[in-house]
């Protein structure tokens, strides 16, 4: 209860254990249980590994892990227990892949069966967006939709939630994910998504009470971000976001 407290306080924080959780849900439960991987399902994956090579936040066991996983990828068709097999190893204890146990921190919901994994995919492709733009930051020929068009391509080929996947879809095609031109744009094309979610979610039997889906980020957490006549100010929404999504501020448990 002290930790849930203490990580309800420190706002919009993210945690190395949430993205790493969700990494691991994602490759375990989704991926790894499909059967036989080829076509656009293994050119998704192929590029999901890519995207995750570059920007996930992994130490040196966890990048030996990622690469292992890709090497298996060269084969087609690939068989999703193949790859379980790499990651059953890299479960193993003393095997420094994984800085964290398999658990929620702050994407844990107030029962077992909210929050925890879409929560989790969340932040990490919010996470891989902003981290695309800062390391490529002088990089003009980078492609703005490498990390969209992955999560477009994972949500509809492996995202187990099919309304969810249907949605995103639709919501991609509507909102014109293709034209977005620019690396900061594909932050801000992520969160202005995100928020159209969170508003029609609002209220729903889905919505955990103790985590209300509001219009990110909230006006207390930063007031700049919006304008005097409540629209946002996306220079200032685009500063926040990468801040709270920044490979600097992911927080490791215990420190504060
Ligand atoms: P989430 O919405 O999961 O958000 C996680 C965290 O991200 C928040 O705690 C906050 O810190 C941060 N955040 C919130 N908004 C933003 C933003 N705009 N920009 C940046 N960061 C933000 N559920 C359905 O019932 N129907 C659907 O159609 C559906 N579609 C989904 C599509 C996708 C691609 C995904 C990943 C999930 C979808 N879900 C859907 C699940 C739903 O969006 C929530 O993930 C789930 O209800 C858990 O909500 P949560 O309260 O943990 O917050």
């Amino acid at each position: 209860q002290a930790l849930k407290e203490r990580i309800k306080r420190m706002g919009d924080v993210v945690f190395q254990m949430d993205l790493e959780t969700a990494l691991r849900y994602s490759l375990k439960h989704e991926v790894a249980t499909t059967k036989l991987i080829t076509g656009e399902k293994l050119r998704v994956l192929r590029a999901y590994l890519g995207v995750l090579r570059k920007y996930f936040p992994f130490g040196r066991g966890g990048q030996l892990f990622l690469t292992e996983l890709a090497m298996k990828l060269s084969e087609d068709p690939v068989q999703g227990s193949t790859l379980a097999e790499v990651i059953q190893r890299a479960e193993q204890e003393d095997s420094l892949v994984f800085s964290s146990p398999q658990q929620w921190l702050a994407c844990r919901g107030s029962s077992p069966t909210l929050r925890g994994y879409p929560c989790g995919l969340w932040k990490l492709f919010h996470y891989l967006t902003v981290n695309s733009a800062e390391q490529n930051i002088n990089d003009h020929h980078a492609n703005p939709l490498e990390v969209l068009d992955v999560m477009h391509g994972y949500v509809k080929n492996f995202f187990g939630c099919y309304d969810c996947s249907q949605h995103f879809q639709d919501m991609a095609a509507r909102r014109e994910m293709r034209n977005v031109s620019s690396l900061d744009s594909s932050v801000l094309w992520l969160w202005m998504a995100h928020n159209e979610v969170n508003k029609r979610l609002s209220g729903d039997q889905t919505e955990d009470p103790e985590f209300p889906k509001v219009q990110f980020p909230l006006k207390e957490r930063c007031p700049v971000c919006r304008n005097g006549d409540n629209t946002w100010n996306l220079v200032e929404v685009l500063r926040y976001v990468k801040h709270v999504y920044s490979s600097i501020n992911v927080r490791y448990i215990g420190a504060d």
